[in-house]
């Protein structure tokens, strides 16, 4: 018999997994649909991972306002979902003769949208809080708010919260069709039907292909790519996040100390010849640009590369949307089309926006059961754990065996859980063991694929 459920959100990657979280703060059954083998495997696993302070949106848009609200609440959601957040700030830097006036506008947009702590540097103040770059700045944008997470780890934190509240999902189930019936919607998946009251698209590179499995055409996506290297957390890094500012010389670089303790350099934007791969002319501009940017940065001590998916979406016009797009082609039926840049920042503040539709529409109680908080991997005081397999980043069997239970069955789903195969060896010498692990506990009798 076909299983009902309130809501059903289509797409695990960060906000279809914070739209499933947050509609449990309300009595909503939910069911969560994912077509991959594992949550955040999108656009959530290749992206920046910044935190926007929010002054590059535009005052009064639906972008400008979630992303303020979703930068001030960072720590307390990390808090909660025990996930590494750090406000390292970040500094816009020029090196045009007319680079403060550009700054000066960013600074009064930052004004208008209600960030805090905004200030004007000089070339010289620039370069003397970052001493790694290139000297010559004209001018700077200080914004201490901008901060730094891992956004498939924030996700993951989410989707496992979603699960711990009562939330159901399936992964390996694509959503193939969507029908309306008795007021709501039947989906038809590769694993059966499933009905709901109220659908939630969050379908990241294809959420424009799923509404039309039911509606007529609106916004469409068209999809560009952009590169990424990482270094090695032994390279020389700014403290805070390096925007070069787009047009400064040419390009619009961005250098990124992670979380995690490598740098992250990003943002050559290109046409896209294949999803999520680099090219070599890509890859060299990144390097060209980078060591412009930060002349002590060795092209040696980049330890791997990939590439990243922007969806741009579009009205069937041809008109550009710069805003964040929600569609609401009929009732209860919501679509988040083309969230790109800030949606991680605003990932929370979108997904709680979604979940408050849902329970205005269904008119349903706020849940007193809802727990917030979710408790992240950790070190036990038990011999699993005494055990070392991925030497980089000092990660145990048992840690490992918490990540299985949790849902990982392949080496890329454990990396994702604990950080193995993140450091300089980037899983050379953890990965055929971490497989062998997975094997053992029949999690998956071929991990690596
Ligand atoms: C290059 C780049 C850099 C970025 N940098 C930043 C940044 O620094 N800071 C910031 O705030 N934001 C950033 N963003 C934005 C942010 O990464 C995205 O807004 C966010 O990750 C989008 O998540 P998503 O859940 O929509 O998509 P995804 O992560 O792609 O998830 C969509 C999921 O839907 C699933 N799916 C698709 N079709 C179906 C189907 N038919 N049935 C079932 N499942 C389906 C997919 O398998 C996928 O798992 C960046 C984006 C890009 C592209």
């Amino acid at each position: 018999m076909m299983k009902h459920y309130d809501a059903i959100v289509i797409g695990g990657g960060i906000l279809g997994c914070m739209t499933a979280r947050n509609l449990r703060r309300w009595n909503i059954s939910t069911l969560l649909l994912e077509k991959g083998d594992d949550v955040c495997r999108g656009i959530t696993r290749a992206n920046s991972a910044i935190v926007y302070a929010g002054y590059d949106n535009k005052p009064g848009s639906l972008k400008a306002e979630l992303t303020v609200r979703g930068n001030a609440g960072m720590e307390s959601l990390c808090g909660e979902l025990e996930v590494p957040f750090s406000r390292c700030g970040s500094l816009m830097v020029g090196y045009d003769a007319d680079s403060v006036q550009k700054m000066e506008q960013k600074l009064r947009n930052g004004e208008q949208n209600g960030v805090p702590g905004l200030r004007l540097l000089t070339g010289a103040e620039a370069e003397a809080m970052e001493p790694a770059l290139r000297k010559g700045v004209t001018a700077a944008l200080y914004a201490p708010t901008t901060g730094m997470v891992n956004p498939w780890q924030l996700g993951i934190a989410a989707y496992e919260n979603a699960l711990q509240n009562g939330a159901e999902a399936m992964l390996r189930t694509e959503v193939t069709g969507i029908r309306r019936e008795d007021g709501g919607y039947v989906l038809t998946t590769s694993r059966g039907e499933f009905a709901a009251k109220t659908v939630f698209n969050c379908a990241g590179l294809y959420a424009d292909q799923v509404q039309e499995l039911l509606f007529a055409p609106t916004v469409r996506l068209d999809l560009d790519g952009a590169e990424y290297l990482v270094f090695d957390p032994l390279a020389p890094k700014p403290e805070r996040i390096i925007f070069l500012q787009a047009d400064s010389c040419g390009k619009g670089i961005t250098a990124i100390p992670c979380v995690e303790g490598n740098l992250l350099v990003s943002g050559i934007r290109k046409p896209l010849k294949e999803p999520f791969a680099t090219t070599a002319e890509g890859l060299e501009e990144l390097h060209r640009a980078a060591k412009e940017l930060l002349p002590d940065v060795e092209p040696a001590l980049v330890i791997r590369s990939f590439g990243a998916v922007r969806p741009n979406p579009y009205r069937e016009d041809g008109e550009s949307l710069h805003d964040f797009c929600i569609e609401n082609p009929a009732p209860g039926f919501y679509s988040l089309i083309g969230v790109k840049t800030p949606g991680l920042t605003a990932s929370h503040e979108l997904g709680l926006l979604l979940a408050q539709k849902a329970a205005g529409y269904l008119g349903t109680e706020g849940n007193p059961n809802f727990d917030p908080k979710r408790k992240a991997i950790g070190k036990a005081r038990k011999p699993d754990y005494r055990e070392v397999i991925c030497q980089c980043g000092k990660i145990t069997r048992g840690e490992i065996l918490d990540a299985i239970r949790r849902g990982a069955t392949t080496v890329d789903g454990v990396k994702r859980r604990v950080g193995t195969g993140m450091g300089p060896c980037q899983g050379g010498r953890c990965a055929w063991k971490i497989a062998k692990i997975l094997s053992q506990t029949g999690a998956n009798p071929n991990p690596l694929f």
